[in-house]
């Protein structure tokens, strides 16, 4: 491990015991590559910290095995599957309408400091993130992303020089983890051939959105149930000027 390296790992851990609450951390594990890194990190570090995964119920197979390899990681079931989630909606999540994540994935860590793997590099709305950052959602909850500034490289470095064990999804072509057929994700094609069975189950729940709305659909008009499953699955479209009340609403 050349200086520079261990320079920025020397700085990661600094920040966790730097800004450790008396309570401890929440640590926000997602079972990727970077909360792999944060989760060692923090381990080293000899902060106080309790780590969870929040399934969502349709997350891959593969993913969910690593997850149970961690001891030390809660899993959290939601309150609803994200079928349930869907009828209860009305409407498919979309990449403007991303209820989901506030749902399945971002309910834990009220009154607690969050820590995640959130780097920079990941996109240019990561790229605006603070390292010590406020929830604009709950005021009652902070985030610490220790590990901001690492590029992916540093992360591949770290795990292998660690030799920390990672989702073996990632041996498989894939560079990101999240949800099968998450509206963020344009690589549908991939997850339908990896995945049909959780791909029918989005599938099912569209069709029934649309039949139970009988084809308006936050403002928008479709003239069948298969061209709403297709247009979600463009990931091309809005569903209209009003969808974003919907995204804070029960
Ligand atoms: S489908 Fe995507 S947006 Fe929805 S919970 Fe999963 S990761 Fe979040």
């Amino acid at each position: 491990m050349n200086d520079l390296f261990g320079n920025i790992i020397d700085r990661a851990i600094e920040r966790l015991r730097a800004f450790e609450p008396e309570e401890g951390y929440y640590l926000a594990y997602s079972g990727g590559k970077d909360s792999d890194v944060i989760l060692d990190l923090t381990r080293r570090s000899g902060v106080k910290f309790d780590a969870h995964h929040s399934l969502t119920t349709c997350d891959p197979p593969e993913l969910v095995r690593h997850v149970k390899t961690q001891p030390d990681v809660e899993i959290q079931r939601p309150k609803m599957t994200m079928w349930e989630l869907i009828r209860h909606k009305k409407m498919m999540p979309c990449r403007t309408t991303r209820f989901c994540c506030n749902y399945q994935k971002e309910t834990g860590g009220n009154g607690r400091v969050v820590m995640t793997g959130v780097r920079w590099q990941e996109s240019n709305r990561r790229a605006q993130r603070k390292m010590v950052e406020q929830c604009y959602r709950n005021k009652t909850k902070r985030y610490l992303h220790p590990i901001i500034d690492w590029s992916e490289s540093d992360v591949w470095t770290y795990i292998r020089t660690r030799k920390i064990k990672y989702c073996s999804l990632y041996d498989e072509g894939f560079k990101r983890l999240g949800c099968v057929l998450c509206p963020m994700n344009s690589n549908t094609q991939q997850h339908m051939e990896r995945w049909p069975r959780l791909c029918r189950a989005w599938e099912r729940a569209c069709k029934a959105v649309y039949n139970q709305s009988g084809g308006k659909i936050a403002n928008r008009n479709f003239e069948s149930a298969e061209e709403y499953w297709q247009w979600w699955l463009s990931r091309d479209g809005k569903y209209g000027q009003n969808e974003m009340p919907l995204f804070f609403r029960d």
